[in-house]
C-alpha cells in the first residue's frame, strides 16, 4: 500500500489559522507584527523563497518590508542597517536571505541580530538555548516545522529510533536536538557525507529526514516497512516534459512510497511549514517584545 502523504500545505494553513487570531489581538492593542527581509544580490531562487514569505505576511496581516541590497553591498553597510533594525521598536522579526555574497560572513552578520528579533532562529542565543533544551527561544522554522508536521501527523517519537540524514546549521544539527529533547523522546543518529554504509544505518530508521540536496538520495530498499519519512531536501531536476525545462524534487526517491508508511511530499511538504513558522516565530517576537 502507498504511504500516507504527509500534506505540509494543509498543516501550514492550521497553524496560520491560530496565528490569525494571536495577530488580531496584538492589532487591537496597537501592535502591529512587522518582519524584515534583507536580501542582497540577485539570486533568483531567494527572490522566490522571499516572495513567498512576503505573501504568507500579506494573508496574515503581518507588516512585511523588503530591503534589497547589491549583490556588491558591503558589510559595513549591512551591520548599519542592522543596527538600526534592531533599535527599530516597530520591527519585530529581522531575517537576513541566505545566500549571502561570498565576501559577507553570514555567520557574524547573524550574531548582530537582537536574539529576540532573530525569527530564523539562528542566532547563537536561540541555537544555544536549543541545546539547553529550552524550547522558550526562537527555533529555527524548517525544523520547527518538521516537529510540527510531526506532531499533526499523530506520530509518537517516544523511544523511536530517528535517523537525520544532514549536519547543518540550518537543518539537520537542530533537528536532531529537538527529536532527542525531552518531550519528544527519540533516540537519534545524525549521518553525513563521511558516514560508511550509510544506509544500514537508515534501515534501524522508525523516523527518516533527509535533509541533504541530493535528488532521489535515499532509495525504497534503504527504508524500513512502515518507517515515515520526512523529505527535507528541494533539488531542481531536469524536466523537459515542462517548458521551464526543470522541476522540484526532494532527497527521497518517489519509490519510498511503496515501503514507508507516511512520506512527506516535495513540493508541498517541508516548504509550506517553512513559511509557516517563520510567521509564527514572528508573532511570538511582537507578544514577546510589546509585553
Ligand atoms: P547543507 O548545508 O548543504 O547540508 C547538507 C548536509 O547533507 C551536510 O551535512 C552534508 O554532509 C550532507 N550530505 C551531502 N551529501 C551527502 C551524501 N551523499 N550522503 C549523506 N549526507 C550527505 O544543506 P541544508 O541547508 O541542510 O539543506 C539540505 C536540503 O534541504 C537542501 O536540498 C535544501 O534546499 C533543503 N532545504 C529545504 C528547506 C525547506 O523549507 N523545504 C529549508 C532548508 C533547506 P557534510 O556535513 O559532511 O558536508
Amino acid at each position: 500500500m502507498a504511504a500516507k502523504s504527509l500534506d505540509g500545505k494543509a498543516c501550514a494553513e492550521n497553524v496560520e489559522a491560530n496565528l490569525k487570531e494571536r495577530i488580531s489581538s496584538l492589532k487591537s492593542k496597537g501592535v502591529n507584527p512587522h518582519l524584515v527581509v534583507i536580501i542582497v544580490g540577485e539570486d533568483p531562487a531567494s527572490k522566490i523563497y522571499v516572495g513567498a514569505k512576503e505573501r504568507a505576511c500579506e494573508r496574515l496581516g503581518i507588516v512585511s518590508t523588503r530591503h534589497s541590497l547589491s549583490a556588491n553591498a558591503s558589510e559595513i553597510e549591512l551591520r548599519d542597517l542592522l543596527s538600526k533594525l534592531n533599535a527599530d521598536d516597530a520591527v519585530h522579526g529581522i531575517l537576513v536571505q541566505s545566500p549571502l555574497p561570498d565576501d559577507l560572513d553570514e555567520l557574524s552578520l547573524t550574531d548582530m541580530i537582537d536574539p529576540n528579533k532573530d525569527v530564523d532562529g539562528f542566532h547563537p542565543v536561540n541555537l544555544g538555548r536549543l541545546v539547553q533544551g529550552r524550547m522558550d527561544g526562537h527555533l529555527p522554522c524548517t525544523p520547527a516545522g518538521v516537529m510540527r508536521m510531526l506532531e499533526w501527523a499523530n506520530v509518537d517519537l517516544t523511544g523511536k529510533r530517528a535517523v537525520v540524514i544532514g549536519r547543518s546549521r540550518i537543518v539537520g544539527m537542530p533537528l536532531s536536538l529537538m527529536l532527542a529533547a525531552k518531550g519528544s523522546n527519540a533516540t537519534v543518529s545524525i549521518v553525513h557525507s563521511r558516514t560508511e554504509n550509510i544506509e544500514s544505518h537508515c534501515q534501524q530508521a522508525d523516523v527518516l529526514i533527509a535533509a541533504v540536496g541530493v535528488a532521489g538520495l535515499v532509495k525504497n530498499n534503504w527504508v524500513k516497512n512502515g518507517a515515515v519519512v520526512i523529505d527535507v531536501g528541494v533539488n531542481r531536476v531536469e524536466d523537459t516534459s515542462r517548458e521551464r525545462g526543470w522541476s522540484l524534487a526532494g532527497d527521497v526517491d518517489p519509490d519510498v512510497s511503496e515501503v514507508a508508511s507516511i512520506l512527506s511530499p516535495v513540493p508541498g511538504g517541508v516548504g509550506p511549514m517553512t513559511i509557516a513558522m517563520l510567521m509564527s516565530n514572528t508573532v511570538n517576537a511582537a507578544e514577546k517584545l510589546s509585553r
